[in-house]
C-alpha cells in the first residue's frame, strides 16, 4: 500500500476499517442464495480511501470491486489490488487494450464501441465485458432488444471478448413507493430472457435493492453506501434489516482560543456579532477541505458539547462558539462521536439539504485519511505530501 505516513495539520479524517468489514459481513449474511458481492469503491471509496476500503471489502467476502472510471481501476491496480475490477461507467474504446492487459472488466452498451475496441485489441487479448441495460435510469445502457442482440452478437462473435456480465441500475430502489422499481425489475427480466446465453454475473441491485428485494439479487449485488455504514435514504433508515455503523469521522483541534467582548465580530463580512462576552475557538478546516460555507451554523463537538460554527466559513479555517474556555489543542469532532454526543453524516447531509453519499465525497484530498483497525492507527494517506 503506497501511502504517506504523516501529516502536519490539526485536521484529519478517520476511517474505521473494522466497521467496513463488519457492515459488509453483516450484509452478506443477510442475502439468501449467496450472490457474489461487488464492492463499490468508486470516487476513492466514497471519500474513504480506495485501496484500504477495497482490502477491507475483499476481506469481508467481496469477490469483485467496482469503480466508475478506468482511471480508478488503474489506480487500484497500481496499488497492488489484484481482485477482479469492473468499471461501471463508460470508458473509451481506444483504451480497451489497457483494460484487457490489466484484467479490468468494462461496461458496454453500444455496438460501435465494440467495433472500435476490436480494432485496438491484440490478437491474443482477452477483455471481459458487462452489458449494461437501461431499464429506466436513463443514464447509460441499451434501451431496445435490437441493441441488446447486436451487442451480444458482437461479443459472442469475437473470441477475445468475454461475456462476463449483464446488469442494470435502479432509479428508485431506496424509495418507499415500489412501483417504478417493479417496472424496472420486470424490464430487466425481459431483457435477460432475450439473451442467447446468460453470462455468469447477472446483477442489478445497489445497496437499497439488495437489502430490500431478495428477488432482485440474481448472481451478484453491488454494495456501496451500506458498506460505509450509511442508509441509502432517510426513508429506508427505519427499514434496514441490518445494523450499520458509520466508518467515517472528521476531526480537528482548537488552534486558537479567545474571549470576545459584546459587540465584537467574527470572520469575513463581519456578519457575526457577540451578543455578550463569549469564548471563541478557531479550527483549521475550511471550504477547501470540503467543509463548505453552507455549514455555517452547524454544530461541532468540543469537550463533548455541541458548539456552533459562527461567522462565515473561510477557505482554510472556521470559528466555533465554545461552551467555555478550553485549552489550545482541544479536540473538535466535526463528524463522529464525542462522549454522549454524536454528529452523524446524516445530520450534515440534512444541514446541506443533500444526501449522505455526498458528505464524505465532499471532504477533499487536503484532509489526510487515517486508517483504524483493532483500535489502532495502521496507516495514513496524505496525498498532498505524495
Ligand atoms: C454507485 C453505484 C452503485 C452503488 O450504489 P449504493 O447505493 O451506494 O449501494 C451500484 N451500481 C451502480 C451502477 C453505481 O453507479
Amino acid at each position: 500500500m503506497e501511502e504517506q505516513g504523516f501529516f502536519y495539520r490539526d485536521t484529519w479524517a478517520e476511517v474505521d476499517l473494522d466497521k467496513i468489514v463488519e457492515n459488509l459481513k453483516n450484509i452478506k449474511e443477510l442475502l439468501p442464495g449467496q450472490p457474489e458481492i461487488i464492492a463499490v469503491v468508486k470516487a476513492n471509496a466514497y471519500g474513504h480511501g480506495d485501496c484500504q476500503t477495497a482490502k477491507a471489502a475483499l476481506k469481508a467476502g467481496a469477490s469483485m470491486l467496482a469503480v466508475a472510471f478506468l482511471d480508478e481501476a488503474l489506480a487500484l491496480r497500481k496499488k497492488g489490488i489484484q481482485a477482479p475490477i469492473l468499471v461501471l461507467g463508460p470508458s473509451r474504446p481506444e483504451y480497451a487494450a489497457i483494460a484487457a492487459a490489466e484484467k479490468i472488466s468494462l461496461t458496454v452498451f453500444q455496438s460501435e464501441w465494440i467495433e472500435k475496441a476490436q480494432a485496438v485489441l491484440e490478437e491474443d487479448a482477452s477483455l471481459a465485458l458487462h452489458l449494461k441495460v437501461d431499464t429506466g435510469m436513463g443514464r447509460i445502457g441499451v434501451k431496445s432488444l435490437k441493441e441488446l442482440k447486436e451487442v451480444e452478437e458482437l461479443i459472442q462473435g469475437d473470441p477475445r471478448l468475454i461475456f462476463q456480465g449483464v446488469f442494470t441500475h435502479f432509479a428508485t430502489a431506496d424509495e418507499l413507493d415500489e412501483h417504478y422499481f417493479a417496472v424496472q425489475l420486470a424490464s430487466f427480466r425481459e431483457f435477460l430472457s432475450k439473451l442467447q446465453t446468460l453470462p455468469p454475473l447477472i446483477h442489478c441491485s445497489n445497496s437499497a435493492a439488495a437489502l430490500r428485494y431478495p428477488d432482485a439479487h440474481f448472481s451478484a449485488v453491488r454494495i456501496g453506501i451500506s458498506m460505509y455504514g450509511l442508509s441509502p435514504s432517510p426513508e429506508m433508515a427505519n427499514l434496514l434489516p441490518v445494523h450499520l455503523q458509520e466508518a467515517f469521522s472528521l476531526h480537528s483541534r482548537v488552534v486558537h482560543v479567545k474571549k470576545l467582548l459584546k459587540g465584537e465580530k467574527v470572520s469575513y463580512g463581519a456578519t457575526y456579532e457577540a451578543s455578550e462576552e463569549e469564548w471563541v475557538g478557531t479550527l483549521p478546516i475550511g471550504y477547501a477541505d470540503g467543509w463548505i460555507r453552507r455549514l455555517q451554523g452547524q454544530e461541532v463537538l468540543v469537550d463533548g458539547i455541541r458548539s456552533p460554527i459562527i461567522g462565515r466559513v473561510c477557505m482554510d479555517q472556521c470559528m466555533v462558539k465554545l461552551p467555555y474556555e478550553v485549552p489550545v489543542g482541544t479536540a473538535a469532532t466535526l463528524i463522529g462521536t464525542q462522549g454522549q454526543e454524536k454528529v452523524g453524516i446524516d445530520e450534515i447531509a440534512e444541514k446541506l439539504e443533500t444526501i449522505n453519499y455526498e458528505v464524505p465525497c465532499l471532504i477533499s484530498y487536503r484532509v489526510p485519511r487515517l486508517y483504524r483497525k483493532n483500535g489502532e492507527t495502521i496507516g495514513v494517506n496524505n496525498p498532498i505530501l505524495k
